[in-house]
C-alpha cells in the first residue's frame, strides 16, 4: 500500500523548501507522471522507516487575481483526491490572510487528516506571533522552520504514525 501526503498552501510560505528538505535524504524526484506536473512534483522518501509519497502543489501560479484563486483551489481539489494526509501550510511572518482561509474552507470539507504546518518559525519571537494560528482550529498544528528544519521531525512523526 502505498501513502501520499500533499503539501498544500498559498504561494510562497514555504512548500518547495519543506519539500526539498524531505527529498534531500533519498532524492527522489519522480518526474511527469501525468504530464501535468508543471503544477505538481512528486517524489518518494521515508522517515523512521516508512516509505510514502510526497506532492509539492502550486508550482505555475498564473498572477491574474481571478485565475489565480481558481487555480489554487484546483490545486488544493487535486491534492485532496491524490492524497491520504495533506500538510497545509501557512506563513508565521506574514499571519494569517484571506486566502489562508479560503484554503482552510476547502480543505474542511475533506474527510483526509491535515496537518496544520505554521513554517518560517524561525525564532522565539516567531512562536509568540504564529500563536495566532490556533484560532484556526485544526486539531494537529506544528510549528516548522522548513529553512532550518525545526519541527519538521514532530509534523513528520505525526504523519507517518497513520501509516
Ligand atoms: P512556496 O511558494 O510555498 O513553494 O515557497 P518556497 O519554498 O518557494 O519559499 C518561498 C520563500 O520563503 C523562499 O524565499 C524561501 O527561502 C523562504 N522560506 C521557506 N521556508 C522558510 C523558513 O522556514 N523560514 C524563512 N525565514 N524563510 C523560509
Ligand atoms: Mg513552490
Amino acid at each position: 500500500m502505498s501513502f501520499t501526503v500533499a503539501i498544500v498552501g498559498r504561494p510562497n510560505v514555504g512548500k518547495s523548501t519543506l519539500f526539498n528538505r524531505l527529498l534531500e535524504q533519498r532524492k527522489a524526484i519522480v518526474d511527469d507522471i501525468s504530464g501535468v506536473t508543471r503544477d505538481r512534483q512528486y517524489g518518494v522518501t521515508d522517515w523512521n522507516g516508512k516509505t510514502f509519497n510526497v506532492i509539492d502543489t502550486g508550482g505555475f501560479v498564473p498572477d491574474t487575481e481571478d485565475i489565480f484563486e481558481t487555480e489554487i483551489r484546483k490545486q488544493v481539489r487535486i491534492a485532496i483526491d491524490e492524497a491520504d494526509a495533506l500538510i497545509f501550510m501557512t506563513d508565521a511572518a506574514i499571519g494569517i490572510t484571506e486566502l489562508d482561509e479560503s484554503m482552510v474552507t476547502l480543505l474542511r470539507r475533506s474527510d483526509k487528516p491535515v496537518y496544520l504546518a505554521v513554517n518560517k518559525v524561525d525564532n522565539n519571537q516567531r512562536l509568540f506571533d504564529a500563536s495566532e494560528f490556533y484560532s484556526m482550529g485544526f486539531e494537529h498544528i506544528y510549528f516548522i522552520s522548513s529553512m532550518t528544519g525545526s519541527g519538521t521531525g514532530e509534523i513528520l512523526d505525526a504523519i507517518t504514525s497513520l501509516i
